[in-house]
């Protein structure tokens, strides 16, 4: 090749690599490098504080009981809303439900919500929620100490960490903090406000849960303080009828807007998170079990729930006692912060890639008019200001994550790949490398 053919060629190529937005978004870096595990261990350490967080325990109560904890959850997220300019705003969210299986008569559940308000797409919402309830071994028990260290003072600390980082940036989208009550009654306090955000048409993206994410030593002695469990459920049950059957013939049951998220989630914490992994499982939650993700799933919103890798069961739902040298109860002391800190740092990238990102292309389709080799997908154009292109993602159609990607600034692409083989997505980038949720195309004629 003559040296001018070189000369343009890499100028060619240089242009094809300016085209191409950075792998790391700097905003997104600079939120996960402000994660502190001695400010995580502080708010845990206040929240043990209170004695009880039941949610049928003393609310006047200056010192003790889910009354006195709220309070300083609000205090806190005011604190950060004073470094917002404006933008973030605190309030109580007040629900009377009526009586059930752990609730023997009405009670007032109020859930602490801390809303930052996004720039440019602030219809467009991002929630990052966990229970500040905490309960004793038997779930009526209001008035027996009920530390609540990792459940779920954890994830409430974990949510107040990221409103305190992300308080003085800008984004796109709004997010919304906030910490739950009522869930060891029931899921009660997420279950109001995900039908709040139903009934109002709220456009929410994504629900992020944490329950329980702040130990590394199991039960059973195993420890893990490199990974975190991230549980998504398949289908939203609202995919019924003619959706559900076109889902299940193209095999598309791994790509629900749940566990698209999950796998989304994973794919960026890889990027902003080294030596700590999120391991997807293919489940609603643990065996039989639930959290506050789960009515917004149900209502139709992508929701997950991070979880710790190892448990151990007598740390949680368990009265603070010693029983033949045996220590039982939620204390701070069986709590590992270096590894809360990992979970908060790949929430973190999470949180603040989903309101810097563009929104997820729409209508996005593999087009079918003839049978042929290649796979031709088209959507519609993203029309952020910022955006510098899309990425087109295929993984085969048993793989758990995505393998390959092309860049394009068009918004058609023909791949040479048979669509009968691979799984294909569709995802909007900025020019800072903030790239959106991912579309899953369905058939377009
Ligand atoms: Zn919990």
């Amino acid at each position: 090749m003559s040296i001018s053919k070189i000369v343009v060629g890499s100028i060619l190529l240089a242009g094809i690599l300016r085209a191409q937005p950075p792998a790391r978004h700097a905003v997104v870096e600079h939120v996960v490098s402000r994660v502190s595990s001695a400010q995580l261990r502080q708010s845990v350490e206040k929240l043990v504080g209170f004695g009880t967080r039941h949610t049928l325990s003393d609310t006047g109560n200056a010192t003790r009981g889910i009354g006195a904890a709220r309070r300083w959850i609000k205090s806190e997220f005011e604190q950060s809303a004073q470094r917002s300019g404006g933008r973030m705003s605190v309030a109580y969210h007040e629900t009377i439900v009526p009586p059930s299986g752990r609730v023997p008569a009405p009670a007032n559940i109020i859930n602490v919500v801390a809303t930052l308000k996004g720039i440019s797409a602030p219809e467009r919402i991002i929630v990052i929620g966990a229970h500040y309830d905490s309960r004793a071994s038997d779930p009526l028990d209001a008035l027996s100490d009920a530390p609540g260290a990792n459940d779920d003072g954890s994830g409430t600390a974990l949510v107040l960490e990221l409103a305190r980082v992300m308080a003085d940036q800008m984004f796109d989208a709004t997010m919304v903090f906030i910490a739950f009550a009522g869930e060891e009654q029931g899921l009660l306090g997420a279950t109001a406000w995900a039908d709040q955000a139903r009934d109002r048409g709220w456009n929410v993206e994504a629900m992020l849960n944490n329950d329980i994410v702040g130990n590394s030593m199991g039960g059973d002695g195993v420890k893990d303080d490199r990974s975190v469990r991230l549980f998504s459920e398949a289908f939203s049950p609202l995919d019924t009828g003619s959706v559900f059957r076109m889902r299940n013939s193209l095999g598309l049951e791994s790509d629900g807007s749940s566990r698209s998220l999950a796998r989304w989630i994973d794919d960026v914490a890889d990027k902003y998170v080294n030596g700590f992994d999120v391991r997807l499982i293919y489940r609603r939650d643990r065996f039989l079990r639930g959290g506050d993700h789960a009515p917004f799933h149900a209502r139709g919103i992508p929701a997950v729930r991070f979880s710790v890798a190892r448990e151990n069961y007598d740390w949680q739902h368990q009265n603070v006692r010693v029983e033949n040298g045996k220590e039982y109860g939620d204390l701070v002391q069986f709590m590992d912060f270096a590894y809360l800190a990992n979970v908060a740092r790949v929430n973190a990238a999470a949180l603040a890639t989903l309101a810097l990102a563009p929104a997820a292309p729409r209508n996005a389709g593999v087009v079918v008019s003839r049978l042929e080799y290649e796979t031709t997908l088209r959507w519609n154009a993203n029309t952020e200001p910022d955006l510098a292109g899309y990425y087109v993602r295929i993984r085969e159609t048993t793989s758990p994550v995505w393998q390959e990607e092309v860049f394009t600034r068009d918004t058609v692409l023909t791949i040479p790949k048979l669509k009968d083989d691979y799984l294909f997505g569709v995802q909007a980038v900025d020019r800072g490398g903030a790239r959106s949720l991912i579309t899953i195309p369905l058939p377009a004629r």
